[in-house]
């Protein structure tokens, strides 16, 4: 070896040790971590709203208004407080030079759950995604995606890892410049324990009988394969469920093969296959314009659309043609995980049929948001 990278190497193997030390505190503390929140028992329940960027405050103006009107005796009574949270926006954000500032992360702390608009992340500088920053600060580790296409069968749920993975330690990998580059990935036992879980619990109480453990645990041996080995032994503890396990590569291949996609139902997968394999699924379903996701924790939830502040519809002046379904569905799984069931029942039966009248294609030739939510309005 050329010793003139010595001190390269030296200084690798020093912030390896430091990367090492502080995943071990996390993984420790995650085993500390004491269960779920039990929204069926409390009295109160703040959301937080947070339009975000670009086409965000579009779709948020229409589904406010919906969430208002289903949740109208709920806001009455007090059961429900809504809070809007501001300073998340790319201007204040770059201003600051913070992906989240404080004020609004502790604003965001004094609510339970949060509903949320697509935030603007530049590319290249320093500034970290608000989406990554808020699933660390509020230890939301299940990605929830659903995707359905009744006339194939398909009724899909992904549960994809969110604080773990390549994105835990994506921005303090090493280098040699000019000559290699080296990211980390990291894999707890805590932290897929606790995904699992969550995977299993709800195939188990959603009558799912079939769950598929996606991974590349052929190649990544090390932690894919404990994430494959801990997934399965959670699932001895749920005999009803078939633990089946498949590569990344051929579920990819799976999903757009039309004889066999409808036999899955429940997706267990580690945080990039999860990013990477639910915009795919979205597509199918119908464009990231129709899906919504959960990001959970035990202790509190955002949900959101599945896509982004789409710049270009804003410069194209297409703004006021983006589907709000995405972040309806996301409102759905919201009141589905604070317990009003009914309301998310009826949201879902009205954002199904309205879906079939009223088409929102994000160009000129479609309908509008606002549109969209006034079809849906009537029928509430
Ligand atoms: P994007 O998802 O914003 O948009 C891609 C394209 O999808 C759009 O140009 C549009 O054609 C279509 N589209 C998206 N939402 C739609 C809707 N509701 N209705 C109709 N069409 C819709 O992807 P991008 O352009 O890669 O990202 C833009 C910004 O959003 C980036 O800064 C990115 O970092 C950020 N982002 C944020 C989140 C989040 O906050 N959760 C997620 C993904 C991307």
């Amino acid at each position: 070896m050329n010793e003139a990278f010595a001190p390269k190497i030296e200084s690798a193997v020093e912030s390896f040790r430091t990367l090492l030390c502080q995943q071990l505190e996390r993984q420790e503390k995650m085993e500390k971590d004491s269960g779920a929140k039990d929204f069926s028992k409390m009295e109160k329940i703040v959301v937080g709203l947070v339009p975000g960027d670009g086409i965000g405050p579009i779709l948020f103006r229409e589904t406010e208004r919906v969430l208002k009107k289903l949740v109208e005796k709920e806001l009455a009574s007090g059961k429900i407080e809504l809070k809007q949270i501001e300073g998340l926006t790319i201007e204040n954000r770059l201003a600051l030079g913070v992906s989240v500032p404080k004020d609004t992360l502790d604003a965001i702390k004094e609510c339970d759950v949060l509903l949320k608009g697509p935030t603007t992340t530049p590319k290249g500088g320093t500034l970290e995604s608000a989406n990554v920053t808020l699933r660390r600060e509020l230890d939301l580790y299940a990605n929830v995606r659903p995707v359905t296409l009744p006339e194939e069968g398909i009724d899909w749920i992904f549960y994809r890892e969110n604080t773990e993975g390549e994105y835990v330690l994506g921005s303090r990998g090493v280098e040699i410049p000019g000559k290699l580059a080296m990211d980390f990935k990291v894999t707890t036992d805590a932290g897929t324990r606790r995904i699992a879980r969550a995977a299993f619990e709800y195939a188990k109480n959603n009558g799912k009988t079939n769950l598929a453990i996606v991974t590349k645990a052929n190649i990544m041996k090390k932690t894919d394969g404990n994430f494959s080995a801990i997934c399965h032994e959670v699932a001895a503890d749920y005999p009803n469920v078939t633990a089946e396990d498949w590569y990344i590569d051929i579920m990819a291949a799976n999903l757009v093969n039309k004889e066999i996609r409808n036999r899955f139902q429940v997706f267990l997968l580690p945080n990039l296959y999860g990013d990477i394999i639910t915009d795919e699924a979205a597509q199918i379903q119908g464009g990231v314009g129709t899906a919504g996701s959960a990001n959970l924790g035990d202790r509190y939830a955002m949900f959101e659309a599945i896509h982004g502040s789409a710049p270009r519809m804003i410069e194209e002046g297409l703004g006021d043609y983006a589907n709000p379904e995405s972040l309806l569905r996301a409102l759905e799984m919201l009141l589905r995980h604070i317990c009003l069931t009914s309301a998310a029942d009826r949201l879902a039966k009205a954002l199904n049929e309205t879906a079939k009248e009223v088409v929102v294609t994000g160009t000129r030739e479609g309908a509008t948001c606002r549109q969209f939510a006034d079809a849906l309005l009537a029928r509430l």
